[in-house]
């Protein structure tokens, strides 16, 4: 499949990877916009939210808490942070693989659209 989240998974492009499990892998975003910016992603391919089936809740439950943990070991828990889903074409999601972002260290837009 070309998609470059798979690859990455499969480890055919090669990533950071800075937090792994069975279902979920962390690396950095490769375009960062602010000085702490990961992705996090499932290993299975769901290309965007209305994919995610209800069995995949517990997915998204953990990628939530992995990008917690990720925050409290970046140093940025205590002063904030953001998790964005783009999902779809005005949505803004470039690639079509679910993926987190968590975006910290500076001080972010109050500006949503
Ligand atoms: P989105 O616009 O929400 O789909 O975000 C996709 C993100 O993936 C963008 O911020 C890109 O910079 C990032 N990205 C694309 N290719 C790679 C890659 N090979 N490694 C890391 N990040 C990537
Ligand atoms: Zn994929």
């Amino acid at each position: 499949m070309d998609c470059v989240f798979c690859k990455i998974v499969a480890k055919e492009i090669p990533a950071n990877i800075i937090y792994q499990d069975n279902n979920v892998i962390a690396f950095p975003d490769i375009n960062p916009l602010a000085p702490t910016h990961l992705l996090i992603i499932p290993r299975k391919h769901i290309p965007s939210l209305p994919h995610l089936a209800e069995a995949d809740s517990s997915l998204i439950r953990d990628m939530v808490h992995i990008a917690n943990q990720l925050a409290k070991r970046q140093g940025i828990s205590a002063s904030g942070y953001r998790l964005v889903i783009n999902s779809g074409k005005q949505g803004g999601q470039g690639v079509s693989h679910l993926h987190m972002h968590l975006l910290g260290g500076r001080q972010l837009s109050s500006a949503l659209g």
